[in-house]
């Protein structure tokens, strides 16, 4: 897969321990973002009877994998009750340590931090009205305007000074609030949003839903995550996805809804492709159950007779279980990853990181050796790693290769928050499927059709669930 993820968003709130269950949150998201990771935590003593914002937010965000940047003492530094988290793979913006994320900014009236899934599509406007009227910037970020929109709605709605928002909690926090709302009027384009004030836990999610964002109980508290695997990773309970055009304020007064905006669901349908942890349901489908179905339609549309069938690890074996178990043929592993190589592993020319993925897949010989081999991958975006793979294959005595695709070909680039190929780049944009099949190597070759990956989707979930953005498919895009 050509595709880079996005990022992976957490958020604590009444929780002793929030800098170390956002650790774990982003841990489980890891897969979404190796590049950099961060945590801002708030210490305000959640226990005092008024609005309090005595605290500080604290953050600590470096370049690398979570591991990587956090040790234990960065833990024990950021004590407090509210937390967001970020793991991060560059999409808008440069890949250094000023776009990391959150963002933390502290004003005359107390600080915002803020960790964002997606891309908008009218950054470059929004931030030079931004720039027009007084507000400068640390990063080339798109998150960070969303961060500067919010204090300018709030500055202009007439939002009170003062080192706290304390002094005039009750008239500051619904300010506050329409300012949030306001910002989530104005910006287009994906997001899934955890955002902290000192004393305060909100989620937004764009009107399309194109990013996934959830939230659930966790003892007292609650939990934001991009995905439901980072809410089974700190133990607590799955509540309900955040809905799209819907945010969630939480704080001492409990936690409350509002719609701002007309909803249409386009949610990423790659996120079940690929992207997702197979161990998540989003907007109530589960995500291996997903690759599973799409595995089934492809036999029932590609079907060949073969001796074995196997999934490139990890997003194609979901696929390739379906596919066995429609087609009759068996599933053998046929094919082993290594697990110590990260997605920004550095190969610096394109030479190299073809060759890695000798270095990535390596075939189990005795599973396949003369053998017709129906070998199940998530997509085809360059077809670079497609040639590698088959050629792997044959190495290891597969008699015959016959590449399958659990979704349709990748014609298009990605505007909202993944990291694409350019048009021309894409395999599928610019040759015919003979033409890729013979590129690639492969005996036959055959993807799911787009009605047959919507069909197998529409078997996981209640109609309510879908609705899909197709973008990269077919080049209509929600926003
Ligand atoms: S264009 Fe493709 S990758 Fe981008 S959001 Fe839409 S479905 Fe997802």
């Amino acid at each position: 897969m050509g595709f880079r993820d996005e990022c992976g968003v957490v958020g604590i709130y009444g929780a002793d321990n929030a800098a170390t269950l956002t650790y774990y949150g982003l841990v489980a998201l890891q897969h979404r973002g190796q590049e950099s990771a961060g945590i801002a935590v708030s210490d305000t003593t959640l226990k005092a009877a008024d609005g309090n914002t005595d605290g500080k937010i604290n953050l600590h965000k470096g370049m690398g994998l979570v591991s990587d940047v956090f040790k234990k003492e960065h833990l024990e530094q950021l004590k407090g009750s509210i937390a967001v988290g970020h793991v991060r793979y560059a999409t808008a913006g440069g890949r250094t340590i000023e776009n990391a994320q959150p963002f933390l900014n502290t004003y005359k009236f107390g600080s915002i931090a803020l960790a964002h899934n997606g891309q908008l599509v009218n950054h470059t406007e929004l931030r030079s009205l931004l720039e027009d009227s007084g507000s400068t910037f640390s990063s080339s970020s798109d998150s960070e305007v969303i961060l500067k929109l919010i204090v300018r709605e709030f500055i202009e709605k007439g939002g009170k000074p003062g080192h706290s928002l304390n002094e005039n909690y009750a008239e500051n926090k619904k300010l506050f609030e329409e300012a949030i709302v306001e910002t989530a009027r104005q910006i287009k384009g994906s997001f899934a949003l955890c955002i902290m004030t000192q004393n305060s836990l909100i989620a937004i999610r764009d009107p399309n839903g194109i990013r996934p964002l959830c939230i659930g109980k966790i003892n007292n508290g609650y939990i934001l995550a991009s995905e439901s695997c980072a809410i089974d990773a700190v133990n607590g309970t799955i509540i309900r996805d955040i809905a799209p055009g819907e945010i969630v304020f939480i704080d001492k007064d409990g936690l409350r809804s509002v719609s701002y905006a007309e909803i249409k669901k386009q949610t990423c349908i790659f996120e079940y492709v690929y992207f997702a942890r197979p161990d998540s349901e989003i907007d109530g489908i589960p995500v291996q159950e997903a690759r599973y179905r799409m595995g089934e339609v492809l036999a029932r549309e590609s079907k060949i007779a073969a001796d074995v069938v196997i999934g490139v690890p990890d997003s194609g074996i979901g696929a390739a279980i379906g596919y066995a178990r429609a087609s009759g043929i068996p599933y053998v592993t046929g094919i082993v990853k290594n697990k110590y190589i990260g997605r920004t592993f550095i190969a610096p020319t394109q030479a190299e990181r073809e060759a890695m993925v000798f270095v990535k897949l390596n075939a189990i010989a005795n599973d396949l050796r003369n053998k017709r081999v129906v070998v199940i991958d998530d997509s085809i975006v360059r077809g670079t790693t497609s040639r590698r793979l088959v050629q792997i294959l044959r190495r290891a005595g597969a008699k015959e290769v016959h590449f399958r695709v659990s979704s349709p070909p990748v014609k298009f680039p990605c505007h909202l928050g993944i990291d694409t190929p350019s048009k021309g780049e894409l395999i599928s944009s610019t040759h015919e499927l003979e033409e890729i099949r013979k590129e690639i190597g492969a005996d036959s070759l055959a993807f799911i059709s787009l009605e047959g990956m919507l069909e197998a989707l529409e078997m996981c979930g209640d109609k309510a669930s879908c609705g899909f953005c197709k973008g990269c498919f077919c080049g209509e895009y929600p926003v």
